[in-house]
Protein backbone atom coordinates (compact mmCIF):
# COMPACT_ATOMS: atom_id res chain seq x y z
CA UNK A 1 0.00 0.00 0.00
CA UNK A 2 1.27 3.22 -0.85
CA UNK A 3 1.97 5.79 2.02
CA UNK A 4 3.34 3.64 4.05
CA UNK A 5 5.95 2.02 6.27
CA UNK A 6 7.15 -1.06 7.40
CA UNK A 7 7.75 -1.01 11.00
CA UNK A 8 7.95 -4.88 11.86
CA UNK A 9 7.31 -8.48 10.28
CA UNK A 10 5.37 -11.34 11.38
CA UNK A 11 5.70 -14.97 10.67
CA UNK A 12 7.01 -13.47 7.19
CA UNK A 13 3.82 -10.81 7.13
CA UNK A 14 4.99 -7.35 6.54
CA UNK A 15 3.37 -4.79 9.27
CA UNK A 16 3.01 -1.54 7.56
CA UNK A 17 2.60 2.13 9.51
CA UNK A 18 0.16 4.34 7.32
CA UNK A 19 1.00 7.54 7.16
CA UNK A 20 -2.78 8.88 8.23
CA UNK A 21 -2.48 7.10 11.19
CA UNK A 22 0.90 9.39 12.41
CA UNK A 23 -1.92 12.33 11.70
CA UNK A 24 -4.53 11.10 13.39
CA UNK A 25 -2.54 9.92 16.59
CA UNK A 26 -1.94 13.36 18.76
CA UNK A 27 -5.53 14.26 17.39
CA UNK A 28 -6.89 11.23 19.39
CA UNK A 29 -4.69 12.03 21.85
CA UNK A 30 -5.78 15.41 22.52
CA UNK A 31 -9.10 14.68 21.88
CA UNK A 32 -8.43 11.99 25.23
CA UNK A 33 -6.55 14.23 27.03
CA UNK A 34 -9.46 16.79 26.79
CA UNK A 35 -11.81 14.26 28.01
CA UNK A 36 -9.90 12.97 31.01
CA UNK A 37 -11.74 13.81 33.52
CA UNK A 38 -15.00 12.49 32.31
CA UNK A 39 -12.76 9.32 31.50
CA UNK A 40 -11.22 8.83 35.02
CA UNK A 41 -15.00 8.90 36.35
CA UNK A 42 -16.09 6.53 34.06
CA UNK A 43 -13.32 4.24 35.26
CA UNK A 44 -14.36 4.63 38.57
CA UNK A 45 -11.35 6.12 39.64
CA UNK A 46 -10.37 9.41 41.18
CA UNK A 47 -8.62 11.68 38.40
CA UNK A 48 -6.11 13.35 41.05
CA UNK A 49 -4.68 10.45 41.85
CA UNK A 50 -3.43 9.61 38.59
CA UNK A 51 -0.13 10.07 37.84
CA UNK A 52 1.34 11.46 34.27
CA UNK A 53 -0.06 14.40 32.48
CA UNK A 54 -3.52 13.62 30.65
CA UNK A 55 -1.89 13.98 27.36
CA UNK A 56 0.58 11.43 28.18
CA UNK A 57 -2.57 9.17 28.90
CA UNK A 58 -4.21 10.09 25.70
CA UNK A 59 -0.71 9.20 23.83
CA UNK A 60 -0.56 6.09 25.87
CA UNK A 61 -4.32 5.04 24.56
CA UNK A 62 -3.89 5.89 21.19
CA UNK A 63 -0.48 3.57 21.34
CA UNK A 64 -3.00 0.84 22.67
CA UNK A 65 -5.48 1.03 20.17
CA UNK A 66 -2.54 0.87 17.64
CA UNK A 67 -1.36 -2.23 19.47
CA UNK A 68 -5.32 -3.65 19.59
CA UNK A 69 -6.07 -3.36 15.85
CA UNK A 70 -2.48 -5.09 15.20
CA UNK A 71 -4.28 -7.78 17.16
CA UNK A 72 -7.34 -7.76 15.68
CA UNK A 73 -5.87 -7.88 12.08
CA UNK A 74 -3.08 -10.77 13.00
CA UNK A 75 -6.39 -12.91 13.64
CA UNK A 76 -7.36 -12.41 10.41
CA UNK A 77 -4.16 -13.18 8.77
CA UNK A 78 -3.15 -16.03 11.26
CA UNK A 79 -6.62 -17.74 10.58
CA UNK A 80 -6.28 -17.41 6.47
CA UNK A 81 -2.80 -18.73 6.62
CA UNK A 82 -3.73 -21.81 8.54
CA UNK A 83 -6.47 -22.29 6.23
CA UNK A 84 -3.98 -21.84 3.63
CA UNK A 85 -4.46 -18.48 2.63
CA UNK A 86 -1.68 -16.09 2.00
CA UNK A 87 -1.38 -12.51 3.13
CA UNK A 88 0.90 -9.99 1.83
CA UNK A 89 0.86 -7.24 4.67
CA UNK A 90 -0.97 -5.96 6.93
CA UNK A 91 -1.23 -1.90 7.08
CA UNK A 92 -2.70 -0.42 9.79
CA UNK A 93 -4.58 3.39 9.02
CA UNK A 94 -5.77 6.32 10.53
CA UNK A 95 -8.76 3.86 11.10
CA UNK A 96 -8.25 0.78 11.43
CA UNK A 97 -6.00 -1.68 9.91
CA UNK A 98 -6.09 -3.93 6.42
CA UNK A 99 -5.46 -7.59 6.32
CA UNK A 100 -3.93 -7.63 2.96
CA UNK A 101 -5.05 -11.54 1.90
CA UNK A 102 -4.04 -11.90 -1.57
CA UNK A 103 -5.68 -15.61 -1.31
CA UNK A 104 -8.69 -16.73 0.76
CA UNK A 105 -9.57 -19.44 1.99
CA UNK A 106 -12.43 -20.77 -0.58
CA UNK A 107 -16.24 -20.79 0.24
CA UNK A 108 -18.15 -18.54 2.13
CA UNK A 109 -17.93 -20.64 5.43
CA UNK A 110 -14.59 -20.00 6.10
CA UNK A 111 -14.84 -16.12 4.63
CA UNK A 112 -17.43 -15.84 7.62
CA UNK A 113 -15.07 -17.86 9.88
CA UNK A 114 -12.07 -15.30 8.73
CA UNK A 115 -14.20 -12.40 9.38
CA UNK A 116 -15.36 -13.41 12.65
CA UNK A 117 -12.18 -14.29 14.35
CA UNK A 118 -10.86 -10.42 14.37
CA UNK A 119 -13.84 -9.30 16.16
CA UNK A 120 -13.81 -12.13 18.66
CA UNK A 121 -9.99 -12.10 19.27
CA UNK A 122 -10.99 -7.96 20.08
CA UNK A 123 -14.03 -9.18 22.36
CA UNK A 124 -12.21 -11.76 24.21
CA UNK A 125 -9.40 -9.49 25.06
CA UNK A 126 -11.43 -6.91 25.95
CA UNK A 127 -13.25 -9.07 28.29
CA UNK A 128 -9.93 -10.51 29.77
CA UNK A 129 -8.76 -6.70 30.62
CA UNK A 130 -12.14 -5.64 32.40
CA UNK A 131 -11.96 -8.54 34.35
CA UNK A 132 -8.92 -7.67 35.32
CA UNK A 133 -10.41 -4.21 36.37
CA UNK A 134 -12.72 -5.62 38.12
CA UNK A 135 -10.09 -8.28 40.16
CA UNK A 136 -8.39 -5.04 40.48
CA UNK A 137 -11.38 -2.42 42.23
CA UNK A 138 -10.22 -3.18 45.79
CA UNK A 139 -6.63 -2.97 45.18
CA UNK A 140 -6.55 0.84 45.62
CA UNK A 141 -3.63 0.59 42.13
CA UNK A 142 -5.63 3.51 40.43
CA UNK A 143 -3.03 4.00 37.90
CA UNK A 144 -2.83 0.14 36.67
CA UNK A 145 -7.12 0.03 37.44
CA UNK A 146 -7.08 2.89 35.02
CA UNK A 147 -5.07 1.85 31.71
CA UNK A 148 -6.78 -1.83 32.47
CA UNK A 149 -10.32 -0.17 32.21
CA UNK A 150 -9.48 1.39 28.61
CA UNK A 151 -7.59 -1.25 27.44
CA UNK A 152 -10.56 -3.13 27.74
CA UNK A 153 -13.01 -0.71 26.60
CA UNK A 154 -11.41 0.10 23.57
CA UNK A 155 -11.38 -4.07 22.37
CA UNK A 156 -14.57 -4.17 23.46
CA UNK A 157 -14.99 -1.34 21.17
CA UNK A 158 -13.28 -2.26 17.99
CA UNK A 159 -14.92 -6.07 18.40
CA UNK A 160 -18.12 -4.76 18.40
CA UNK A 161 -18.06 -2.01 16.12
CA UNK A 162 -16.54 -4.36 13.72
CA UNK A 163 -19.54 -6.23 13.38
CA UNK A 164 -21.65 -3.94 12.51
CA UNK A 165 -23.16 -5.76 9.01
CA UNK A 166 -21.18 -2.36 6.79
CA UNK A 167 -19.17 -4.14 4.36
CA UNK A 168 -16.34 -4.20 4.15
CA UNK A 169 -15.87 -4.45 7.46
CA UNK A 170 -15.66 -7.75 9.51
CA UNK A 171 -19.87 -7.53 9.92
CA UNK A 172 -20.45 -6.71 6.12
CA UNK A 173 -17.78 -9.78 5.21
CA UNK A 174 -19.92 -12.52 7.25
CA UNK A 175 -23.54 -10.52 5.81
CA UNK A 176 -22.23 -11.51 2.33
CA UNK A 177 -20.83 -14.99 2.92
CA UNK A 178 -24.69 -15.67 4.50
CA UNK A 179 -26.09 -13.79 1.52
CA UNK A 180 -23.57 -15.62 -1.05
CA UNK A 181 -25.00 -19.01 -0.26
CA UNK A 182 -28.32 -17.88 -1.50
CA UNK A 183 -27.68 -15.20 -4.29
CA UNK A 184 -23.79 -16.02 -5.28
CA UNK A 185 -21.06 -14.76 -4.79
CA UNK A 186 -21.61 -11.25 -7.22
CA UNK A 187 -24.86 -10.63 -6.12
CA UNK A 188 -24.66 -11.13 -2.33
CA UNK A 189 -21.41 -8.57 -2.51
CA UNK A 190 -23.83 -6.04 -4.50
CA UNK A 191 -26.14 -6.49 -1.39
CA UNK A 192 -23.60 -6.38 1.26
CA UNK A 193 -21.71 -3.64 -0.63
CA UNK A 194 -25.59 -1.60 -0.66
CA UNK A 195 -26.13 -1.85 2.86
CA UNK A 196 -22.30 -0.93 3.51
CA UNK A 197 -22.84 2.01 1.83
CA UNK A 198 -25.94 2.52 3.67
CA UNK A 199 -24.19 2.54 6.68
CA UNK A 200 -21.79 4.74 5.55
CA UNK A 201 -24.26 7.55 4.49
CA UNK A 202 -25.45 7.12 8.35
CA UNK A 203 -21.98 7.37 10.08
CA UNK A 204 -21.14 10.38 7.89
CA UNK A 205 -24.30 11.82 9.12
CA UNK A 206 -23.91 11.09 12.74
CA UNK A 207 -20.30 12.55 12.33
CA UNK A 208 -21.15 15.81 10.96
CA UNK A 209 -23.84 16.24 13.38
CA UNK A 210 -22.09 15.62 16.26
CA UNK A 211 -18.54 17.00 14.82
CA UNK A 212 -17.27 13.86 15.41
CA UNK A 213 -13.80 14.01 12.37
CA UNK A 214 -13.13 10.56 12.79
CA UNK A 215 -16.31 8.95 12.21
CA UNK A 216 -16.69 11.12 8.78
CA UNK A 217 -13.26 9.64 7.64
CA UNK A 218 -14.69 6.09 8.95
CA UNK A 219 -17.77 6.43 6.68
CA UNK A 220 -15.56 7.38 3.69
CA UNK A 221 -13.37 4.39 4.18
CA UNK A 222 -16.02 2.36 4.23
CA UNK A 223 -18.25 3.85 1.21
CA UNK A 224 -15.44 3.97 -0.87
CA UNK A 225 -14.17 0.63 0.28
CA UNK A 226 -17.95 -1.31 -0.70
CA UNK A 227 -18.11 0.23 -3.90
CA UNK A 228 -14.69 -0.75 -4.96
CA UNK A 229 -14.86 -4.72 -3.71
CA UNK A 230 -17.88 -5.02 -5.34
CA UNK A 231 -16.48 -3.73 -8.28
CA UNK A 232 -13.65 -6.36 -8.02
CA UNK A 233 -16.24 -9.26 -7.57
CA UNK A 234 -17.84 -8.42 -10.93
CA UNK A 235 -14.71 -8.01 -12.36
CA UNK A 236 -13.28 -11.39 -10.99
CA UNK A 237 -16.41 -12.93 -12.18
CA UNK A 238 -16.23 -11.64 -15.39
CA UNK A 239 -12.81 -12.45 -15.99
CA UNK A 240 -13.50 -15.93 -14.73
CA UNK A 241 -15.15 -16.48 -18.11
CA UNK A 242 -12.64 -15.38 -20.50
CA UNK A 243 -9.75 -17.92 -21.64
CA UNK A 244 -5.89 -16.59 -21.52
CA UNK A 245 -6.46 -17.84 -25.44
CA UNK A 246 -8.86 -14.91 -26.17
CA UNK A 247 -7.03 -11.78 -24.97
CA UNK A 248 -3.46 -13.31 -24.59
CA UNK A 249 -0.95 -11.98 -27.59
CA UNK A 250 0.71 -15.17 -30.34
CA UNK A 251 4.28 -13.32 -29.74
CA UNK A 252 6.83 -16.07 -29.44
CA UNK A 253 9.95 -14.30 -29.14
CA UNK A 254 12.03 -15.55 -26.27
CA UNK A 255 15.94 -16.07 -25.23
CA UNK A 256 17.51 -19.42 -24.10
CA UNK A 257 18.90 -19.52 -20.67
CA UNK A 258 22.63 -20.16 -21.86
CA UNK A 259 21.99 -16.91 -23.91
CA UNK A 260 24.23 -13.81 -22.16
CA UNK A 261 22.94 -10.77 -20.42
CA UNK A 262 24.19 -8.79 -23.14
CA UNK A 263 22.15 -11.02 -25.96
CA UNK A 264 19.52 -10.65 -23.62
CA UNK A 265 19.74 -6.48 -23.26
CA UNK A 266 20.09 -6.53 -27.37
CA UNK A 267 16.82 -8.79 -27.93
CA UNK A 268 14.93 -6.70 -25.52
CA UNK A 269 15.35 -3.33 -27.58
CA UNK A 270 14.90 -5.17 -31.05
CA UNK A 271 11.77 -6.77 -29.79
CA UNK A 272 10.56 -3.53 -27.78
CA UNK A 273 9.84 -5.53 -24.95
CA UNK A 274 10.10 -5.45 -21.22
CA UNK A 275 10.48 -9.06 -20.67
CA UNK A 276 11.08 -11.88 -22.65
CA UNK A 277 10.43 -15.72 -21.67
CA UNK A 278 13.56 -18.09 -21.28
CA UNK A 279 13.90 -21.07 -22.44
CA UNK A 280 15.64 -24.91 -22.37
CA UNK A 281 15.30 -27.54 -24.69
CA UNK A 282 12.45 -26.20 -26.34
CA UNK A 283 10.63 -25.66 -22.68
CA UNK A 284 10.12 -22.62 -21.30
CA UNK A 285 11.48 -22.20 -17.58
CA UNK A 286 11.37 -18.46 -16.57
CA UNK A 287 11.13 -15.07 -17.54
CA UNK A 288 13.68 -12.34 -17.84
CA UNK A 289 13.09 -8.91 -17.36
CA UNK A 290 14.51 -6.19 -18.14
CA UNK A 291 14.91 -4.72 -14.53
CA UNK A 292 16.77 -8.13 -13.79
CA UNK A 293 19.23 -7.32 -16.54
CA UNK A 294 19.83 -3.83 -15.54
CA UNK A 295 20.82 -4.89 -11.77
CA UNK A 296 23.53 -6.24 -13.42
CA UNK A 297 26.49 -3.23 -14.65
CA UNK A 298 26.72 -3.01 -18.39
CA UNK A 299 30.47 -4.64 -18.47
CA UNK A 300 29.23 -8.16 -16.58
CA UNK A 301 26.54 -8.79 -18.79
CA UNK A 302 28.57 -10.73 -21.11
CA UNK A 303 29.56 -13.01 -18.68
CA UNK A 304 26.29 -13.45 -16.95
CA UNK A 305 23.65 -16.27 -17.96
CA UNK A 306 20.16 -15.94 -18.06
CA UNK A 307 19.57 -18.80 -15.68
CA UNK A 308 21.53 -17.00 -13.21
CA UNK A 309 18.73 -14.11 -13.07
CA UNK A 310 15.68 -15.81 -14.46
CA UNK A 311 12.52 -15.63 -12.54
CA UNK A 312 10.37 -18.41 -11.72
CA UNK A 313 6.51 -18.37 -13.44
CA UNK A 314 3.95 -19.79 -12.84
CA UNK A 315 2.13 -22.47 -15.42
CA UNK A 316 -0.24 -19.98 -17.46
CA UNK A 317 -2.27 -22.53 -20.17
CA UNK A 318 -4.16 -20.89 -23.01
CA UNK A 319 -7.17 -22.50 -21.48
CA UNK A 320 -6.18 -20.96 -17.89
CA UNK A 321 -9.15 -17.87 -16.64
CA UNK A 322 -7.98 -14.58 -17.07
CA UNK A 323 -8.64 -13.65 -13.75
CA UNK A 324 -5.82 -15.93 -12.58
CA UNK A 325 -3.26 -14.73 -15.12
CA UNK A 326 -3.99 -10.96 -13.56
CA UNK A 327 -3.69 -12.12 -10.25
CA UNK A 328 -0.38 -14.01 -10.78
CA UNK A 329 0.71 -10.53 -12.55
CA UNK A 330 -0.51 -8.62 -9.60
CA UNK A 331 0.98 -10.85 -7.12
CA UNK A 332 4.49 -11.00 -8.17
CA UNK A 333 4.99 -8.00 -9.87
CA UNK A 334 5.68 -9.23 -13.24
CA UNK A 335 5.06 -7.23 -16.32
CA UNK A 336 4.24 -10.27 -18.63
CA UNK A 337 3.39 -13.99 -18.19
CA UNK A 338 4.69 -16.43 -20.81
CA UNK A 339 1.65 -18.88 -21.95
CA UNK A 340 2.54 -22.24 -22.38
CA UNK A 341 1.15 -25.51 -24.04
CA UNK A 342 0.90 -28.61 -22.80
CA UNK A 343 4.11 -29.71 -23.83
CA UNK A 344 5.84 -26.80 -22.30
CA UNK A 345 6.42 -25.18 -25.40
CA UNK A 346 6.00 -21.27 -25.63
CA UNK A 347 2.09 -20.14 -27.25
CA UNK A 348 2.14 -16.67 -26.24
CA UNK A 349 2.26 -13.84 -23.49
CA UNK A 350 0.22 -12.30 -21.88
CA UNK A 351 -0.03 -8.35 -19.99
CA UNK A 352 -2.01 -6.66 -18.05
CA UNK A 353 -2.72 -4.01 -20.85
CA UNK A 354 -3.01 -7.16 -23.17
CA UNK A 355 -6.61 -8.65 -20.73
CA UNK A 356 -7.76 -5.06 -20.99
CA UNK A 357 -7.66 -4.90 -24.34
CA UNK A 358 -8.80 -8.01 -25.24
CA UNK A 359 -11.86 -7.24 -23.31
CA UNK A 360 -12.84 -3.65 -25.20
CA UNK A 361 -11.86 -5.88 -28.38
CA UNK A 362 -14.73 -8.60 -27.24
CA UNK A 363 -16.84 -5.99 -26.51
CA UNK A 364 -16.79 -4.53 -30.34
CA UNK A 365 -18.58 -7.61 -31.39
CA UNK A 366 -21.51 -6.81 -29.29
CA UNK A 367 -24.52 -4.37 -29.02
CA UNK A 368 -22.96 -1.66 -26.26
CA UNK A 369 -25.86 -1.17 -24.23
CA UNK A 370 -26.73 -5.00 -23.56
CA UNK A 371 -23.30 -6.70 -24.12
CA UNK A 372 -22.07 -9.63 -21.97
CA UNK A 373 -20.51 -7.26 -19.94
CA UNK A 374 -22.72 -4.98 -18.77
CA UNK A 375 -20.45 -2.72 -17.33
CA UNK A 376 -19.83 1.05 -18.11
CA UNK A 377 -16.10 1.99 -19.26
CA UNK A 378 -15.40 3.82 -15.84
CA UNK A 379 -16.14 0.70 -14.10
CA UNK A 380 -13.40 -1.00 -16.44
CA UNK A 381 -10.47 1.11 -14.91
CA UNK A 382 -9.02 -0.87 -12.41
CA UNK A 383 -8.87 -4.53 -12.88
CA UNK A 384 -7.02 -5.39 -9.65
ZN1 LIG B 1 -11.37 -7.15 11.22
Amino acid sequence: MRGAVRIATLRGIPIRLHYSFLLVLPVLAWLFSQAFRNAAEAADVPPERLLGHPLAWGLGLVVALFLSVLVHELAHSFYALRKGGQVSDITLMMIGGVSRITRMPEGPRQEALMALVGPLTSLALGGLFLAAYTLLAGARSFNLQFAVFYLGSLNVFLGFFNLLPAFPMDGGRILRSLLSVRLGRVRATQVAGGVGKAFAVLFGLLGLVSGNFVLVLIAAFVFLGAASESREVLMQSLLARVRVREVMVPRTASVEAEDSLEEVAARLRTERRRALPVREEGRVVGLVTLAAVRQVPAARRSQVRVREVALPVPTLTPESTAWDALRELGQRRLPQLPVVLEDGTLAGTLTQDDVMRGLELRELEDTPRSGPWGLGPRERESPT
